[in-house]
């Protein structure tokens, strides 16, 4: 099955909620990114929250969110459109050797987040990052800044597959609305890391009616409204001209020693970790050039 996400609403007192399947876009990032299980665990994971976050803004706009940690796990930053599209990245990719999640964390970290509509920041906001938990801490970002009361589940399964580590990843967001049910909504969010929503989240495969059997175990006497279907994926838009905008942030005195060693210059995306070679020809004609608007 492709990936897919659904963003609707639970009637009468509900609340707003979206729903993906992330499988797919979450292997590419894995692969992409050469994560270990760990790494691949937490990437796949705010990849998911991220989406789901960004899927109630309207058309054109983006959400971009930065999870800082204190501990082993440095950053995650996930950068989603409301339309579905995703790329993100994650500091270090690999975690040999930790003995427990506090070694993971740390003692402190922070959410940030950016809201932009058609390359315009409209808002930005950051949270203190308590639950040392990608999904948890975005979660809070969204009840403490935004004063959106949230709640998210993310569950991720893994193959021994390298070129396909991912087995299903799936992932649901409950949001307040103005007419929400504030009791009603704190058992809703409660339920989301309890049976039997939890197996629902990490069943092996996806079954056809998979959405409506979780709204099922959330609201058992409830009636909700789905939105249409649309196909999230990984996607990253980089390209050589804008590695162009990454040459022009060199010094003279680095400009100077790339043209004199007369040796090609490899950039790396960091958010696809897609590799860039440029010749010499090709950095001072990027020099020349003005930064795109
Ligand atoms: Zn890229």
């Amino acid at each position: 099955m492709n990936d897919f996400l659904y963003s609707g609403q639970i009637e009468k007192g509900g609340a707003a909620f979206s729903y993906a399947v992330t499988t797919a876009l979450t292997n590419e990032a894995v692969v992409r990114h050469d994560c270990d299980p760990v790494g691949a665990h937490l990437l796949a994971r705010a990849l998911t929250v991220g989406l789901l976050a960004a899927a109630s803004g309207g058309a054109d706009t983006r959400f971009n969110v930065r999870w800082s940690y204190r501990g082993a796990l440095q950053a995650i930053v996930v950068d989603a459109g409301a339309e579905g599209t995703v790329r993100g990245l994650i500091n270090p990719p690999a975690f040999a050797g930790l003995a427990d999640t506090g070694e993971l964390y740390g003692d402190a970290g922070e959410v940030r987040v950016v809201r932009s509509r058609g390359g315009t920041v409209t808002a930005s906001g950051t949270a203190e990052a308590c639950f040392m938990d990608v999904a948890d801490d975005l979660a809070a970002f969204l009840c403490i800044s935004d004063q959106v009361e949230s709640a998210a589940a993310v569950r991720v399964a893994f193959t021994d597959d390298p070129a396909q580590p991912v087995r299903i990843c799936r992932g649901f967001l409950l949001q307040a609305m103005p007419d929400t049910d504030l009791e009603q909504f704190q058992q809703m969010s409660r339920q989301l890391n309890e049976e039997p929503v939890v197996s629902l989240l990490s069943r092996p495969a996806e079954p056809e009616q998979g959405l409506n059997d979780i709204l099922q175990a959330l609201t058992p006497n409830g009636s909700w409204q789905v939105g249409e279907r649309t196909v999230p994926r990984f996607l990253c838009r980089c390209s050589v001209d804008k590695m162009g905008t990454a040459l022009r942030c060199l010094s003279y005195a680095d400009r100077v020693d790339i043209v004199q060693k007369q040796e090609d210059v490899s950039i790396r995306c960091h958010f696809c970790n897609e590799r860039y070679v440029l010749t010499v020809a090709e950095c001072i004609r990027a020099w020349n050039e003005k930064d795109p608007k």
